[in-house]
C-alpha cells in the first residue's frame, strides 16, 4: 500500500460495524468474513492519493462494516443475495490499487475481497486463450501462461498490485498496450454476478459474434457498479522471441507527438512508444530534449519492420542512447513515488486522459498553461503513454505545496485539468477510470449518454447496492 498506518489502535466507529442479522445470514450462506478492526481498516482505503494523509495519520477514509472473502462465483452470488435482503452496499475489491477511490467501500458496506478467487482455470494453447478467476494477480497469470510459452501482454505499472477483475472493471491499460491492446481488446468472455445473485456468462464462444450488442462491454469499465466479475477468458500471444529498443530526442513535444501519429498511422505498433515533455525528460532521463522511448517485441520480422518505420518517422529527431529504455524498464513498476511527497506536505497526482491527434497539441498546451496559472502549483508536466491510429493518451502530473486546504487545492487542480480536457473534446479518463474522485465530472463527460447509464444502473441494480458513488451513479460524489 502507498504507506502504512502508524502502529497503535484505531479509533474505530462502532456505528459502521455490520449488524448482527447480516453477519448471521453471511454465516448461514457459508462464506468467510472478518469484522476485526485491523482488517476493516485495511479494506477502508485504496491507492487514491488523497487518502494518503489520512492513512499516515491513522485515520481510515471509510470503514466497511465487514470484509467478506468469497472463494467461488457461487459464494459471490450468495453474498449479493444477503446484501440485497439487508439493503447493504457491496464494493468488489481486487488489489485495491485504484488511484481514484473506486475500491473504497462506503461506510458500513460489505467490502467484497475478490482475491480468494485466485485460480487459473484453463490455458488453451490451440486457441490461444486463458480462463481465470477474477482475483488472479498479474504475476500469477503471466507465470501460468509462460509455462506453455505464451503471454497475455497486459503489464500495467501496478502489475503486482492489481487483479484481472480490477483490470476489466476499470478498462485498464498495460505499458505494452500498443502491441497487445487495452484490456477491452484482450478480454474475450466473462462471468458476472448480478445484484440479484444471478450469474451470467457473456461472450466467450468465438472471436466475434453477431448476436445483438456485445453485452460483455457493458461490464468492462463498470467499476463494480453493475455486477461482480467472477471469471474471464483472455486472449494470449506467443511469448516474444525478439525485442528491439530505440530512443530519440525532439526539440519540442508537438514534433514528437506528430512522429508518434505518423508511426501509428503507418500501422506500426511498437509495444512501447512513450514521449516525455522537457520537464519529465529531465526528471527521468537527465535529457534536455523531449525524449521518445521505443520498444517492440514479438515476431522478429514484425519487430524489424516496426523499428524501421519508427526510425524513418523519427529521421528529423536526434538519435539518443537506447539505454534510456533500459532506465525506464528498471523503474517502470516502481509504485512508491507519491506517498513520501504527500507525507512531506506536497499535493501531487497524475491525471491520464485521451484525445484525438487533431486536438492533442492544443489540449496539452492548454492543460499545462491552466495548471501553471494556479497558485501554489510548482510542477505541471506531461507524457504520451499509449497511442492509437486516431489519437493517444496524455498523462499529466501536477505538484503543489499549499500552506493549508490540501483537499481544496487537490479538487481545484482536478477541476482545472478536467475542464480544459472536456472543452477540447477529450476523454475524462483513458485507463484509471472514474472511481469516486472523478464521479462529479461524469454527467458532463457522457452528455446524453449519462441518462442511459443511469437507466441501466436502475435496471441491473434496483436496490442500489453495487458500489454506490462510483461513475457518478447511486451515491453522493466524494
Ligand atoms: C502505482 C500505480 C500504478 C498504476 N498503473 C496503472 C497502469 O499502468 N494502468 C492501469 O490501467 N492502471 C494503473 N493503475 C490503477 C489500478 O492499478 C488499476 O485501475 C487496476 O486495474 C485496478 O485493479 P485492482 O484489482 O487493484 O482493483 P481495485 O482497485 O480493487 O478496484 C478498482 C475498481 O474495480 C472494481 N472491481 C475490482 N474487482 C472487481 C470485480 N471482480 N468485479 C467487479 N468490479 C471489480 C472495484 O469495485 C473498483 O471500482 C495504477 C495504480 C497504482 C497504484
Amino acid at each position: 500500500m502507498p504507506n502504512e498506518y502508524p502502529s497503535g489502535p484505531f479509533s474505530d466507529d462502532p456505528s459502521t460495524l455490520a449488524v448482527p442479522e447480516l453477519l448471521t445470514d453471511l454465516t448461514k450462506a457459508g462464506v468467510d468474513f472478518d469484522t476485526s478492526t485491523d482488517v476493516r481498516a485495511d479494506h477502508g482505503r485504496d491507492w487514491w492519493p488523497l487518502s494518503i494523509p489520512d492513512v499516515a495519520n491513522g485515520r481510515v477514509p471509510r470503514w466497511p462494516g465487514v470484509v467478506v472473502r468469497p472463494t467461488s462465483g457461487e459464494d459471490v452470488s450468495r453474498v449479493l443475495e444477503v446484501a440485497s435482503k439487508h439493503h447493504v452496499a457491496v464494493t468488489a475489491q481486487g488489489g485495491r490499487s485504484s488511484v481514484v477511490g473506486g475500491a473504497v467501500a462506503p461506510e458500513g458496506a460489505i467490502a467484497l475481497d475478490m482475491t480468494g478467487l485466485d485460480r487459473v482455470l484453463d490455458v488453451d494453447t490451440v486457441s490461444g486463450t486463458v480462463s481465470v478467476e477474477a482475483g488472479v494477480f498479474g504475476p500469477d497469470l503471466e507465470r501460468a501462461v509462460a509455462q506453455s510459452g505464451w503471454t497475455v501482454g497486459h503489464f500495467p505499472q501496478s502489475f503486482e498490485l492489481a487483479t484481472v477483475g480490477g483490470w476489466i472493471a476499470c478498462r485498464g491499460a498495460g505499458q505494452y498496450s500498443n502491441r497487445y491492446g487495452k484490456i477491452e481488446d484482450i478480454v474475450r468472455g466473462m462471468s458476472v454476478v448480478l445484484a440479484s445473485g444471478e450469474s451470467v456468462e457473456l461472450a466467450g464462444r468465438a472471436p466475434r459474434q453477431a448476436v445483438g450488442p456485445d453485452l460483455m462491454q457493458l461490464f468492462i469499465g463498470s467499476e463494480g457498479a453493475l455486477g461482480v466479475i467472477t471469471r474471464a477468458t483472455l486472449v494470449m500471444h506467443p511469448a516474444p522471441k525478439s525485442e528491439r529498443r530505440a530512443a530519440y530526442g525532439f526539440s519540442n513535444f508537438d514534433d514528437g507527438l506528430d512522429a508518434c501519429r505518423r508511426i501509428m498511422q503507418r500501422d506500426a505498433r511498437p509495444a512501447v512508444l512513450r514521449l516525455y515533455d522537457e520537464s519529465e525528460s529531465e526528471r527521468n532521463f537527465d535529457e534536455e530534449s523531449c525524449a521518445l522511448i521505443v520498444l517492440d517485441e514479438g515476431d522478429s520480422y514484425l519487430v524489424e519492420a516496426t523499428m524501421r518505420i519508427v526510425a524513418e518517422e523519427c529521421g528529423e529527431a536526434t538519435a539518443l542512447d537506447a539505454d534510456l529504455v533500459a532506465r525506464w524498464l528498471e523503474h517502470r513498476n516502481d509504485v512508491g513515488a507519491l506517498a513520501p511527497l504527500w507525507e512531506r506536505g506536497y499535493v501531487v497526482d497524475t491525471i491520464e486522459v485521451a484525445g484525438m491527434w487533431a486536438t492533442l497539441p492544443a489540449m496539452r498546451r492548454a492543460v499545462i498553461d491552466a495548471l501553471a496559472q494556479m497558485p501554489d502549483i510548482s510542477v505541471a508536466s506531461v507524457h504520451q503513454s499509449h497511442a492509437y491510429l486516431d489519437g493517444a493518451c496524455l498523462y499529466f502530473t501536477f505538484a503543489a505545496r499549499p500552506e493549508d486546504d490540501v483537499t481544496g487545492l487537490y479538487r481545484r487542480a482536478w477541476e482545472c485539468v478536467t475542464e480544459v480536457v472536456l472543452r477540447h473534446g477529450g476523454a475524462l479518463s483513458h485507463h484509471h477510470g472514474v472511481g469516486r474522485n472523478r464521479a462529479r465530472f461524469v454527467p458532463e463527460a457522457l452528455g446524453g449518454g449519462f441518462s442511459v447509464l443511469q437507466d441501466l444502473k436502475k435496471m441491473l441494480d434496483p436496490e442500489n447496492i453495487l458500489n454506490p458513488g462510483v461513475l457518478g451513479l447511486g451515491g453522493a460524489p466524494w
